[in-house]
């Protein structure tokens, strides 16, 4: 189902483009276009849910799906074993900014802990 005006609903469909790393059934996973590492790519399930919370609560095995892309992803960057990070922003007060559930795989650089 696709969400009328939502931005990864469009990159699902084609209709805006993406550089698409990653590919299953429900999922697709493209490179962010403001990347903050050298690996940053976000996972998106196909269908549209707004916030990790939401999936969670109405498909949890898709989540594990998008999981497992996600560690797919960094091991086709080769970052798997140097180590990366999944980040879901959840809430605008967190920096969430399209409301299409997405996990940030971040990895390629030194990446500290607590984030700056
Ligand atoms: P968030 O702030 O967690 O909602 O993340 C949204 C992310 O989407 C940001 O890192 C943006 O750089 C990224 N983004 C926005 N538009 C596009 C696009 N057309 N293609 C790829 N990434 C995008
Ligand atoms: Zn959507």
């Amino acid at each position: 189902v696709t969400v009328q005006d939502c931005l990864f609903c469009k990159i699902v469909t084609g209709d805006v483009p993406a550089t698409v790393v990653r590919e299953s059934a429900r999922t697709l996973a493209f490179r962010d276009i403001n990347p903050q590492a050298p690996t940053h790519v976000l996972v998106i399930p196909k269908d549209h849910h707004p916030t990790i919370a939401a999936l969670a609560k109405t498909d949890a095995e898709l989540l594990a799906e998008l999981v497992r892309e996600a560690h797919a992803v960094a091991a086709g960057d080769g970052v798997d074993e140097s180590g990366y990070r999944v980040v879901f922003n959840t809430g605008s007060g967190a920096g969430q900014t399209v409301f299409h559930v997405h996990a940030h795989v971040l990895g390629g650089r030194g990446l500290g802990w607590p984030p700056g």
